[in-house]
């Protein structure tokens, strides 16, 4: 896959990003190809995850997924507060629809602020599309945006809302043009955008289920052919949100129109987006190295966090040369189905460090940082602890 997906023009090959021990990857190292059109600024990855390996990591272990007990508490203030704010710009620019349609409704909370309308939402966890229902009201299609356009409907909705999706679709053009079958008029969506450059960890917003990076460029490239105009455009940093990879972001709308009307304010060229956006990553690297560096070679260590993160960690740093002893991760899905560095991967367990099998702590991830380093710091763990970033 090499040929622009928006304007079929050739690309060229910007970026190599190694991960180590992906989890649920089998092949010990994956080589993110990172790919830009520089006619349209359209930036994609040459090999993404395949959308059957992608749909069932999205079935198996979705970020997104709430359990029933707790529904309520986790529903993070972030994603709420991300809710009301994109309403909000909704409201402003479109007083006219009665339905919407949101892919990869989660929890069903976004489409429940809309009260009064049709709504309608795809999910591919069970256990969301369950919630969705008891919680808000809300109805939702349980399985992946494809099993529901591919089945025979004429319904159609006023309001297509795509909220950090489109970064996760290997062929965001043909996506646009299904969505484009389902509605009559709008379509918001929202993408971190490499436009504005805050980072937080090095490569956060590279992701292994990311497959496409958007510029303003690149998106109005799409959405142009696709057969939509712009109608806002906001920039989205959110300063205490702790998700790097979603931000900064763009937040839009977009209206169906027989003709294009062109976006009339001057954009940043993707191509020297991403050069700085590439040489301020790399850079990143170094105080995350300087203090990698300082772990004895020998020390009995425990990596925090067996995302993501800890993959480009393991590629990029000397951290794959230490004594990998354990792998900690909340995440009791992560437990159950996946290694890492060859290790069974549990929950924290403080008798690891009061036996001495686990003679310091690693903390692997930027969003969790601050969670992990409560936890240490309340049981009192007598061992090393590594911090990576100043949050
Ligand atoms: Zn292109």
């Amino acid at each position: 896959m090499t040929k622009c997906c928006i304007c079929g023009c050739k690309t060229r090959l910007a970026f190599k990003l190694p991960f180590q021990n992906l989890i649920g990857f089998n092949e010990k190292v994956y080589i993110q190809r990172i790919r830009i059109c520089d006619k349209c600024g359209f930036i994609f990855t040459e090999n993404p995850l395949t959308q059957e390996q992608l749909s069932i990591r999205y079935k198996e272990y979705s970020k997104y997924e709430f359990d029933d007990e707790n529904h309520i508490l986790q529903e993070s203030e972030e994603y709420q507060a991300r809710s009301y704010r994109q309403k909000q710009l909704i409201e402003r620019n479109c007083n006219d629809i009665e339905s919407i349609f949101e892919v990869g409704a989660a929890s069903g909370f976004n489409l429940g602020l809309y009260k009064g309308i049709k709504r309608y939402g795809v999910e591919p966890s069970a256990v969301n599309c369950k919630l969705a229902k008891k919680y808000y009201s809300v109805e939702m299609f349980n399985g992946v945006f494809e099993e529901y356009i591919n089945m025979p409907q004429n319904e159609k909705y006023d309001m297509v809302f795509l909220s950090h999706t489109l970064e996760h679709i290997v062929d965001p053009y043909a996506f646009i043009r299904q969505c484009s079958r389902i509605n009559n008029k709008y379509v918001f969506i929202e993408v971190p955008t490499i436009d504005y450059k805050n980072i937080k960890a090095p490569f956060d917003l590279f992701c292994d289920e990311h497959v496409n990076y958007f510029s303003l460029q690149g998106l109005t490239s799409l959405m142009n052919k696709a057969g939509y105009s712009i109608v806002d455009c906001n920039m989205v940093f959110e300063p205490k949100q702790t998700l790097p990879a979603g931000l900064p972001a763009i937040s839009t709308i977009w209206e169906k129109k027989d003709s294009i009307s062109v976006y009339q304010y001057p954009m940043i060229q993707t191509k020297d987006l991403l050069k700085a956006y590439i040489k301020l990553n790399k850079a990143a690297f170094g105080p995350v190295n300087r203090i990698i560096d300082i772990i004895p070679s020998d020390e009995r260590l425990a990596i925090w966090g067996a995302g993501n993160h800890a993959s480009i960690l393991l590629a990029n740093t000397n951290l794959k040369n230490k004594n990998i002893v354990k792998i900690y991760d909340s995440d009791v899905k992560k437990q159950r189905v996946f290694k890492m560095c060859g290790l069974p991967i549990s929950a924290y367990k403080e008798d690891d460090v009061i036996n001495g099998s686990v003679e310091g702590i690693l903390i692997a991830t930027y969003s969790g940082q601050k969670a992990i380093t409560k936890i240490l710091e309340k049981s009192g763990a007598n061992c090393k602890i590594y911090v990576l970033y100043n949050i």
